[in-house]
């Protein structure tokens, strides 16, 4: 490892270790990483079928794609405390998989998997085959199409936590379309630490305290690894 990422590696733990509310956001470039295409990215899923394309073919289904080392990262930091709320971007259900709490987790642009009542906005899952809601409410996809408003409790939520946010970790987000771009804005102005791990640049990188273009895969296990002997847990 070279000596510039290990030393970023001990400030973005010591950052961690520092925090009382720290609140992780997430977008496509973590999923990539487990073989998932971009959906909003510009030959993504859903950027096709808003142009009216279609879909790339996936090769293989949906529920096939496993979490990666960089999901399981955000996991581990919710089983020490680490972990106050997730706010994700992606709709491939893979922050669930890998065992977040939903209570702690906001998917701006739904979820593969579930299926929202129009009326209540209560969720639940596709595979139980219900069309209706207890409430009366039509069961429609809970995934989020351009141009369409975000569900309502999981952006107020999202708002709310990257607020109260000491430190905010973007991952894997280019950060330039709204509400993503907000989170990030919103939480800086409450005084946060900000640490963006993304491949390519975001319009928050100047406000950055640690910045990280590597694999997210790789940084985030090693920084939590850092963090839990900080801890005196390993
Ligand atoms: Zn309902």
């Amino acid at each position: 490892m070279s000596k510039d990422l290990d030393e970023r590696i001990e400030r973005f733990a010591k950052l961690l270790y520092k925090s009382r509310y720290p609140v992780f956001f997430t977008g496509a470039g973590i999923s990539t990483e487990s073989g998932l295409p971009d959906f909003r990215g510009p030959d993504g899923v859903w950027t096709r079928r808003d142009k009216g394309l279609a879909a790339e073919p996936v090769s293989k289904p949906w529920d096939s794609f496993e979490p990666n080392s960089g999901h399981l990262a955000i996991v581990e930091l919710q089983k020490i405390g680490k972990l106050k709320f997730l706010i994700s971007q992606n709709v491939d259900n893979l922050h669930l998989k890998s065992g977040i709490r939903p209570d702690l987790l906001a998917e701006l642009h739904g979820n593969l998997t579930k299926l929202r009542c129009s009326r209540c906005e209560k969720t639940v899952d596709q595979s139980s085959g219900k069309k209706t809601c207890p409430c009366g409410g039509a069961l429609e996809s809970s995934v989020v199409n351009f141009g369409q408003p975000l569900p309502e409790r999981d952006l107020s939520l999202s708002f709310e936590h990257s607020e109260k946010s000491d430190l905010f970790v973007a991952v894997g987000s280019s950060l330039v379309v709204t509400p993503a771009a907000d989170m990030p804005r919103e939480a800086l102005r409450s005084g946060a630490k900000l640490v963006i791990l993304n491949e390519g640049e975001t319009p928050f990188d100047r406000y950055a305290h640690v910045r990280f273009s590597e694999k997210i895969g790789e940084v985030l296990p090693m920084a939590v690894k850092r963090l839990k002997i900080l801890m005196g847990l390993e």
